[in-house]
Order: C-alpha cells, then sequence, then structure tokens
C-alpha cells in the first residue's frame, strides 16, 4: 500500500489492511470470519497441536482464499490478516524505478560484505512457487511470482552502465529463484481456489506455466546492452524446471557461467527430499548431463557446485552416508557445508521443535544433540583428515564399516592419516586450554611478596587442610582422661 494511502490513519484504523497482524484488547469481540488456530497456551504447552498450528497457518498462504487468522493469548485475541495481493507489474516497474543510489546508507563507514555481493545485481522479480520447507520466502514474498518488466529491467542495466564504478560485469540476474521470471499458474480460477503447498512439488503441477521463453529474451538483451561485458546467473536454479527447457540450458551454459555454476539439490536421500520439498535426486543428475553436455559443445570446462545441507529434519547417519557416498563416486568436495539452522516461520523448523510432520502427523527423525550434528556434517567433507575420526565413528555407529577401507568405494582408509592425528591432537589441545593456567586476580587484593604468597596454605604446592567436620570439631573441644567433669 502506498504512504499516501495511510497518511492521517491511526494504527487501528490499519487492521484491515492485508498483510498485518495484530493485538485485541481484553473487551473486544473478536472477528466472527477468522480461523480459529490452537490458543498459544496450546501450542506452547502441547507439540501436536505447535505441528497442527503450523499447517493451518501454511494451508492459508494464497492471497486469493487466505482466511484470517485467530490465536488467543489468555484473554487476549491475535488476529492476522490474509496475506497481501502479488504486486502488479506496473508497481513492481514503479517500485524498482524510484530513483535508489545504488549505494549503502552513509552511516556505515566499514566494508559491508554482502554490499559487495549484491552491489551489481539486478532483481528481476520477487516470490516462490517452490514451497521449500526449510524457507521462509513464501511467507514474506509471497507464492505467487512478481516480475518486473524487461523494459524496467534493462532500463536499470543502462543505469548500471552510467556509474563510473561499474565494471561492466552484472555479478547476477535473478531473485529469489533464478528462473521462474514471469511464470505462473495458467488457470487464474484454480489458482484463486488452490491450497498446495508448492506448484512443483511433489511433481510440476500441469497447469504452471514454464515457460523460459521471456527470460532467455531478457537474459540475451542484458547481456547485449552496450557498456555490459557479462551478465552472470548466482541466484538459484530451480533444475526441475531448467532441464524442461533445452533453449535456457543453452543460453546459461554459453553466456551466464563464470566457470562454476552453483546449485543446490540439497540432498540425495528421497525421504529427506521429500521432507524439504525439494525435486529427486534424479532432476539434479539429469541437470548435470545436460549441463556438461551443453559446456563440452560450447567448448568450454565448467563445472557444477552442489550444496547440500546436514541435519535438516529426516536426515539420520544412514541417509547422510548415502550422501557421502554418492559424492565420492561422483567426485564432488564441497568445500563448504550447510548446517539446518531453525528460522521462524517455515515448515521444517517446526518438525525440527516438535519431530512431527505437520501435514502428516508422522514422527520425524530430528539430529539436535551437538554430537550428532557433527557427525552429519563431517560425513559430508569425509575427505578432509580433520574430519576423519567423526566420519569413522559415524560409519561405526550405522554399522557401514564396509566403508573403511583402502578400495575406491571407501569413504576412509582404515588406519587414521598422520593429517588425523594431528588435528585431533590440536583440537585436543583447542578445547582444554584454559584449564592449566592460573588465574589472575580483580586487582584489589594486597600484592603480596612471592615468599608470603609461597608460604600461604592452598597457594602453590602446599596443600590446604582438610576443613574439619562439625563431628570432628566436637570431639576436640571435649576434654579428654578420667578427671574430666570432676
Ligand atoms: S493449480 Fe497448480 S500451478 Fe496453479 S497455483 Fe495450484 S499448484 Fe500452482
Amino acid at each position: 500500500m502506498c504512504s499516501s494511502d495511510l497518511a492521517g490513519q491511526s494504527v487501528r484504523d490499519l487492521r484491515d489492511t492485508r498483510g498485518v497482524a495484530y493485538a485485541m484488547g481484553a473487551s473486544e469481540t473478536p472477528p466472527d470470519d477468522a480461523l480459529l488456530l490452537p490458543s498459544f497456551e496450546q501450542v506452547r504447552d502441547d507439540k501436536w497441536s505447535f505441528a497442527e498450528a503450523t499447517k493451518m497457518i501454511h494451508n492459508e498462504t494464497n492471497p486469493y482464499n487466505a482466511r484470517r487468522l485467530l490465536q488467543w493469548h489468555a484473554r487476549q485475541a491475535i488476529v492476522a490478516n490474509p496475506p497481501a495481493l502479488p504486486v502488479s507489474q506496473a508497481d513492481m516497474d514503479r517500485i524498482y524505478g524510484l530513483p535508489y543510489t545504488r549505494r549503502p546508507h552513509p552511516i556505515y563507514s566499514e566494508p559491508i560484505p554482502a554490499y559487495t555481493m549484491i552491489k551489481d545485481s539486478v532483481t528481476i522479480m520477487r516470490g516462490c512457487f517452490g514451497g521449500c520447507t526449510f524457507c521462509s520466502i513464501t511467507a514474506h514474498q509471497g507464492r505467487i511470482i512478481q516480475s518486473r518488466s524487461k523494459e524496467s529491467v534493462l532500463s536499470e542495466v543502462r543505469e548500471m552502465t552510467r556509474d563510473k564504478d561499474f565494471s561492466g560485469v552484472i555479478s547476477d540476474i535473478g531473485g529469489p529463484t533464478a528462473n521462474m521470471y514471469q511464470m505462473q499458474c495458467l488457470r487464474p480460477e484454480v489458482e484463486a481456489v488452490c491450497r498446495r503447498q508448492s506448484c512443483v512439488h511433489p511433481k510440476i503441477c500441469k497447469l504452471l506455466g514454464t515457460d523460459h521463453g521471456p527470460l532467455i529474451q531478457l537474459m540475451k538483451e542484458a547481456r547485449e546492452t552496450p557498456g555490459i561485458k557479462k551478465v552472470f546467473v548466482a541466484s538459484g536454479i530451480r533444475m526441475d524446471l531448467a532441464r524442461r527447457s533445452p533453449e535456457y540450458m543453452r543460453e546459461l551454459v554459453r553466456h551466464h557461467v563464470g566457470g562454476r555454476l552453483k546449485v543446490a539439490p540439497e540432498h540425495t536421500d528421497p525421504l529427506v527430499l521429500d521432507k524439504m520439498r525439494k525435486p529427486s535426486n534424479d532432476d539434479f543428475e539429469k541437470f548435470t548431463d545436460i549441463f556438461n553436455a551443453e559446456s563440452a559443445k560450447a567448448g568450454k570446462k565448467q563445472y557444477i557446485v552442489p550444496y547440500f545441507i546436514a541435519s535438516h529434519p529426516g536426515s539420520d547417519l544412514n541417509a547422510m552416508i548415502d550422501l557421502a557416498v554418492f559424492l565420492k563416486r561422483n567426485g564432488y568436495r564441497p568445500d563448504q557445508v550447510q548446517d539446518f539452522i531453525p528460522a521462524p516461520f517455515d515448515v521444517a523448523t517446526a518438525m525440527f521443535y516438535t519431530g512431527i510432520d505437520p501435514f502428516t502427523k508422522k514422527p520425524v527423525h530430528v539430529a539436535k544433540a551437538l554430537r550428532d550434528r557433527k557427525l552429519q556434517r563431517a560425513l559430508m567433507q569425509f575427505f578432509k583428515p580433520a574430519n576423519y575420526f567423526e566420519v569413522r565413528e559415524a560409519l561405526r555407529q550405522a554399522g557401514r564399516t564396509d566403508l573403511i577401507g583402502n578400495d575406491c568405494e571407501s569413504l576412509i582408509p582404515p588406519t587414521p592419516p598422520r593429517e588425523a592425528l594431528e588435528a585431533r591432537r590440536k583440537d585436543a589441545n583447542a578445547r582444554f586450554r584454559g584449564d592449566y593456567v592460573h588465574t589472575i586476580g580483580d586487582g584489589k587484593q594486597k600484592k603480596r611478596t612471592r615468599k608470603e604468597s609461597r608460604h600461604e596454605p592452598g597457594n602453590s604446592y602446599r596443600p590446604k587442610p582438610k576443613p574439619t567436620s562439625p563431628s570432628a570439631q566436637r570431639r576436640k573441644k571435649k576434654p579428654r582422661g578420667p578427671s574430666a567433669g570432676a
């Protein structure tokens, strides 16, 4: 909503605004059209209710059919209005066409790493219909794609070329996902009543428009703009969609990859992928085959860099061992590992906390203990000597000692490499550092001479006398001998 529409209104007047949540007074009557969630006290005390509330909230994310939500907190009601309607293309163009400086706020004097990463990138759309359970984009940008027009994007690209500091390289042209530009449901009347959590999971919906044509044209015109040397794609590519369009794959591989393309299959285990609402590993493998074939045709040496998540709900040691075997067979050596981190509002976080899948109410394995998470993470980098002992422990725990050996299928050798022993020694030293160090006083005590302090009981090598127990003290006071008491 435009700020001029809100001018002069009180906070109470905003209660009919979409996307707003507000607390009602104890004497107010709550709206009777709202969907009643389990109360705060219920979700606090009962994990099943927490899972149920998560499901209900996520069922109300389609702005065309979402209902108002209501939750009681003791005697006070909290109301959450339906999500905002998608921003029209004209409004997207108007918003992105505002005279931004493309500079951080002058209050920052130090370099900002995130700014360096995004300063030469161009956002072409908002929203995502993927519905991945570990991501909350749907909650804050919506599940309907809102795209800028080609003219709006190209005008920004031309504007960038006029900046004297611009190198001519666009680091990313994308959004939450690289290849959902202008994609939408082909049947608006069905979309208006649809309650699916994802348009692409478990399968790509047959009503989803997956035409990559507008995106291909946009990428072509962006890279051909005078003053532009290169346009990279660094946003995450939805691989199941991309491989439907050979032309997109060709354009991507030939013009928009800088030697390494980062993709996020996230896992290989079908159960874990299902809990994530990600496409099957088959999609990743087929995408990789097309990528390699197109790179060879273009005469380019380019590589896929896959990203995976350890300890996602559903992921146990067996799933991670299978992932490690997949990495080994395919020659992948991830240099970065991602650990699942619970984030507000997503379904995976609800699974992590409750151990229940909110949509099926079935139990989900969750690795919460630090040691278990460490083992899962180590398996992703099984090739690192520093991880040797964790990987060995994981394989022993899972009964997969067949993967310890010297043959090409093994993950680790039977004897720890020298670097592994060295790393363990360093780790042990780091962990226990401090235990043998004398602490320094607060400086308020009187400084004593070395001699004084050495002879004081309890200091240095002189043991402190044991404290005397009360019964021993009584015995000590008691007079001894036959004359006692005479
Ligand atoms: S009908 Fe299919 S494409 Fe349309 S909104 Fe629903 S899941 Fe998405």
